[in-house]
């Protein structure tokens, strides 16, 4: 049998990001200023976010240099093995080559740390004492409760309600972390009071934390916000993901013809794809396949309208051009907590629009029914959003049983479900369930898009 790991070592590891945006066939749409319609500066985010991550939100450099101190973060658990997926393979009967690039070796246990710590670095360099953050399922607030760590700097994580009562493992850690987690809806800031006044039982989405954590970074001067996906630098830090395993693939002679991922914001894929996707914009490789997966009850890229629309519930970010489900979508309380998002990042959305990537959106049933196969054949317990993405692997891969083609499949796997179990024994005892795709309450929703001033 051949090679079934690739470890890259520690000096091949990238010291780079890559950042697609001089690459674009066509310049991403402007992100726009809610109030005048106008492009937003780098001094209207000023606010917010530390100068380092806004400059890279807007870079024209096609490199950017990752600075020494998250190089060595990085180093304690990077670079991430590649796998090439035999067992899995022989049990589907299939000629495909499967490869999963595995995230789950952090101590968040997902891809998140890889920007977690380099937004906790940027800000820390500017003096930032406190951060505020939103998380739906916790994978998030974990991550960044770490990078926090590291850096000294306090963390306060507005977490999505059903999430902080159903999940309180993923709370307990960011606690021991040393963050504070407070459900969101909160009483702590007017978003939330203003939710909890119109509806007391609130489940809370991730777009209504979004909302909490601005506000209460923008209304205190020591304070900056950060978001875990869909911006343009979060994509960036990722990319550290797709750089390696270009080199894995290398040193396994192989070229994916098809390159699978989940995506809620969009993060962890394009984190794997955008290294790639520069051979299928120069004609390199044309016939090269990216597919964005989604779940169906979430599902913004497959029905979602292509429309300038707020980044949070209460309307108070600036308007960002994406595939919408609009901003007071409300998911269903599926266990793919980090699906639950009305939009997703402008870069793979403006990527659809242009073909150069394909969307998919898979039912919760069959997502674990992927995922306990894979448990069942490479061992791996998965994360619920990463069971998405096996699912559509499983899918090409039956494919290619049926047409004989031995394609070669790479699979970004974004993390372990260990703090999944209860959705695990969900599926096991047969009562899990599939949610509709929830046609009224996203027209319902989409009636709600902001109108852009002079557009
Ligand atoms: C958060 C999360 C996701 C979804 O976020 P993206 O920004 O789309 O990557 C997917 N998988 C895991 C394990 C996560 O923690």
């Amino acid at each position: 049998m051949e090679r079934a790991i690739y470890f890259l070592d520690q000096k091949d590891m990238p010291t780079r990001w890559y950042n697609v945006l001089p690459d674009l066939p066509e310049p991403l749409p402007a992100v726009l200023h809610p109030g005048t319609g106008q492009p937003v500066t780098p001094d209207d985010l000023a606010p917010l976010f530390p100068v380092g991550l806004i400059m890279q939100e807007f870079s024209p450099e096609n490199y950017i240099e990752i600075p020494d101190e998250v190089q060595e973060i990085y180093r304690t658990w990077r670079p991430t093995a590649l796998h090439r997926a035999y067992r899995l393979e022989k049990a589907l009967d299939t000629p495909a080559k499967i490869f999963y690039k595995y995230e789950g070796t952090s101590a968040a246990g997902s891809h998140k740390p890889n920007t977690a710590v380099a937004q906790a670095y940027y800000n820390k360099v500017e003096g930032i004492k406190r951060i505020t953050t939103e998380t739906g399922a916790g994978q998030w607030g974990s991550a960044l409760a770490m990078g926090c760590m590291l850096f000294g700097i306090e963390l306060k994580v507005y977490m999505v309600r059903v999430s902080y009562e159903q999940k309180p493992y993923r709370r307990i850690l960011m606690e021991t972390w040393g963050a504070r987690v407070i459900p969101s809806p909160s009483s702590d800031t007017n978003a939330g009071r203003n939710m909890l006044a119109k509806d007391p039982d609130c489940p809370g989405s991730l777009g209504l934390a979004i909302s909490e954590a601005v506000e209460d970074a923008a209304t205190r001067e020591d304070t900056h916000y950060s978001l875990g996906s869909v911006l343009n630098h979060v994509l960036l830090h990722q990319t550290i993901i797709g750089q390696e395993a270009r080199k894995q693939m290398e040193m396994a002679d192989c070229y994916p013809d098809i390159i699978v991922g989940c995506v809620g914001g969009g993060s962890n894929f394009a984190g794997m794809f955008l290294p790639f996707i520069k051979d299928k914009i120069t004609g390199k490789k044309p016939r090269l396949r990216i597919i964005n997966v989604e779940p169906e009850s979430c599902p913004t890229l497959t029905k979602g309208l292509y429309a300038y629309d707020f980044g949070d519930a209460a309307g108070m970010t600036p308007l960002l051009k994406m595939f919408t489900l609009g901003h007071e979508f409300m998911p269903p309380p599926v266990h793919a907590g980090g699906l639950r998002y009305h939009g997703m990042a402008p870069i793979i959305c403006h990527l659809h629009k242009l073909g150069l990537v394909e969307a998919v959106a898979v039912p919760q049933v069959a997502t674990f029914e992927a995922g306990v196969t894979f448990a069942r054949t490479e061992g791996i317990i998965s994360a619920p959003e990463t069971n998405h993405a096996i699912r559509a692997t499983i899918d090409e891969a039956l494919k290619c049983k049926e047409s004989g083609e031995s394609k070669v499949i790479l699979l970004a796997h974004s993390g372990h479900g260990h703090f999944d179990m209860a959705a695990y024994e969900s599926y096991l005892s047969g009562k899990l369930t599939d949610y509709e795709y929830p046609e009224e309450k996203v027209k319902a929703a989409l009636a709600s898009l902001p109108r852009v001033p002079g557009a």
